[in-house]
Formats: C-alpha cells, structure tokens, sequence
C-alpha cells in the first residue's frame, strides 16, 4: 500500500480537489492492512475510480482509495475476469476484437471496471448488468473479501447495491458470448444501423460499436475539451397524473413509457424547457451539446455546480412537479 499526503483528486469536471490522505494498493493482500489503517486512524474514505462520475470539494478532510489491478483473464466456462482499474472502453476494445458479443453498445463510456457495477452503466438500450456474472469486493466495514452473483447485485436504472455500501470492488466476472443477437432497438441507433443496412453492409460487434461512437462524440461534450461528469440527472421515472402541465403540454415532454401510469421522463428536454429563465454562473454551465450535461471552464468549485444543479432541480420542480436526482456521486 502506497500511502501519500495531500492527494489531489482526478475528476473530470476538473474541479481543483485535494485529499488529506491517498491510498494507493495493487493487491489483494494490502486491503486488511488497508482496513487497519481506516479503524485505526478513524478516516472518512472514498473509492477512486478514473474520477468521471464526481463531485469533489475542494478539500477533502479523508483518504481517496484508489485500488489498480489491470488484468484482463480469459477463465474456463466462458468468464472474462477484469480487474477494476481496467479502462472501460479498453475491455470494450478487448471484447469487439474477439468479436463477442454484449459490449458494443456500451462503447465509450469514461471510467474504470470497478465503477462500472455500481451506477450499473447503460448506454443506447443496454446495461452493464446484462454482461455481468459476479463482482468480487473487499467489505471494507467488516475488513472481509466477498463476492455477489447477478441477481444479489440489486442492479436497476443507475442503481445496484454498491451504491450505497462501503464495498471495494476487485474484479469483475463477465459473461463471454461468442454469438448472440444485437441490440439495435434504441431509436437513434436503429437510424444509423438502417442506413448501413440499405448499403449492403453487414452487422457485428465491431460494427455497432462503431456507430455508437460515432453517435456519442457528436452529442456529447468530450471532457478533455469541455469538462463534464456525464448526464448530471437520471431520467425519472413518474406518476403521468402527477405531472404539472399548466405551462406546456405532455407532448412537449420525452416519455418512455413503463405501463399504464408511470413513464421515464427525459430529463434533458425538461431542463431544456426550463433553462432561459436560470441564471448564470461565471465557471459552469448547461452544455451546449447535450442539456443533461454541466460543463465546467476548469475553474469550478464544487459548490458552484451545486448551485445550478439545485437551481435546475427546483425550476424543475416548479415547472413540472418533477423531482430531479443527481446521478454522479457529491464527495462530502
Ligand atoms: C462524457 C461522459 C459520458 C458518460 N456517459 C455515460 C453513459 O452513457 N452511461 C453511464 O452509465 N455513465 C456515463 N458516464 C458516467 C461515468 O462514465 C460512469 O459512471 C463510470 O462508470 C465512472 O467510472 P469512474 O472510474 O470514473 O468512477 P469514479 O467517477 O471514480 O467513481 C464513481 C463512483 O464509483 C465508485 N467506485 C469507483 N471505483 C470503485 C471500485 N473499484 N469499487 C467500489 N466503488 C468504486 C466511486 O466511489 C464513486 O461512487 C459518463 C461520464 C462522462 C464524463
């Protein structure tokens, strides 16, 4: 284990943010020496991914725990087992060159393995808990290493059971699927997937994965360029009947419909709905590619995309009667 003082926090908003302490540990054995230091020093703690789901302070009175295993390994009874520092997109580039199939339309989405689980990453009509057979993770409540199969991950929309825990995890078991059916349903994609159909093109993970690249680099906001942490809010999901329609109409809105009553509400076109009447803030802002995305000029403190984050949550909330949720995780 690798311990350092004032550990700077990487963050994709790239908010200046330092750590009291860092935690640096690249094997199993180092996570009960790990455990120890938390009780004994009574430390806050955060786990550190690749930092592009965060909200960090500006000073953060704990340790960031960064856990770096970078192995991918083929197992016997197709499982490829991924250690959680691996980059998302280098085990998507893994398993689209193998031609398997199931990671194509998660194609470039930032962060690591190990985060990949806990907010269950989707993209374009797929989630991550599709692909998953196990997650092994250290507890670091009781200092014990465990593992959890598909259905005791809780997985829902952005939601499992690490989201909430204090559960370190190690490595991912995913499911190898040489051949299988592709996921083209999503309405931007099943665009662009018939226009290479009528050219007489043929399909494979490769292909998909491709085209989901091409799609996400034209709607969204690159953050080496233009500092974001992804969507800010998750879609809700509500009552039609509870929804405020005095100022515009339900045609106005984007509906997924679950059944007769509720539907998953686009929160970007509900923030689109509202946005000239916010005011505005010297360091960050809506995204001008994507409304669902505040971006930041690289000088931003955490309370300041608090700040718009709470003033679009509560015009929303006038507006609509709509709850918004902040999906990246605020370090406090
Ligand atoms: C431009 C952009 C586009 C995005 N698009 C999508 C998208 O399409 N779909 C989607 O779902 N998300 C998207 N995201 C969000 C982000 O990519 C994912 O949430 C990603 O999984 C975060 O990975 P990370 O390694 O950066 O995690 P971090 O930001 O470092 O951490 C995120 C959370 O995971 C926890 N964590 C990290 N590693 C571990 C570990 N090993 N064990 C336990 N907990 C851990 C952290 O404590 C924190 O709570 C996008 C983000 C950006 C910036």
């Amino acid at each position: 284990m690798i311990l350092k003082e004032n550990y700077s926090i990487k963050n994709s908003l790239q908010i200046n943010s330092v750590a009291d302490y860092g935690a640096e540990i690249n094997n199993l054995n180092d996570l009960d020496k790990l455990f120890r230091f938390i009780n004994d020093k009574c430390l806050d703690y955060f786990i550190l991914g690749e930092g592009t789901n965060l909200v960090p302070p500006s000073r953060y009175k704990g340790l960031a725990i960064s856990y770096i295993s970078d192995e991918i390994l083929e197992l016997d009874e197709g499982i490829l087992r991924v250690g959680s520092s691996v980059n998302w997109q280098d085990l998507v580039n893994y398993a689209i060159n193998k031609n398997y199939y199931g990671f194509e339309n998660l194609s470039l989405i930032p962060g690591s393995v190990g985060a990949a689980p806990i907010q269950n990453i989707g993209a374009y009509g797929a989630d991550v808990q599709q692909l998953i057979r196990n997650v092994h993770y250290y507890d670091l409540d009781k200092g014990i290493h465990n593992s959890f199969d598909n259905a005791q991950c809780n997985f829902e929309y952005r939601n499992s059971i690490f989201k909430e825990s204090n559960f370190l995890i190690t490595h991912v078991d995913f499911k190898i699927k040489k051949n299988g059916e592709l996921n083209l349903n999503y309405k931007s994609l099943s665009h662009e997937v018939n226009k290479k159909i009528q050219s007489g093109q043929q399909l494979n993970p490769k292909e998909v994965s491709n085209i989901v690249s091409t799609i996400r680099m034209k709607v969204l906001p690159d953050p080496s360029k233009e500092p974001n942490a992804g969507s800010f809010f998750k879609n809700p999901i509500v009552k039609l009947s509870d929804i405020n329609l005095s100022s515009h109409n339900l045609d106005d809105l984007i509906l997924w419909k679950i059944d007769e009553n509720y539907s998953k509400v686009g929160a970007a076109r509900l923030i689109e709905l509202i946005k000239n009447s916010l005011n505005s803030y010297d360091n960050v802002s809506i995204s001008s590619k994507h409304n669902l995305v505040l971006s930041t000029n690289g000088n931003a403190s955490q309370q300041e995309v608090l700040k718009l984050a709470s003033e679009i949550q509560s015009k929303v909330k006038t507006t609509f009667n709509i709850d918004l949720e902040i999906e990246p995780r605020i370090i406090s």
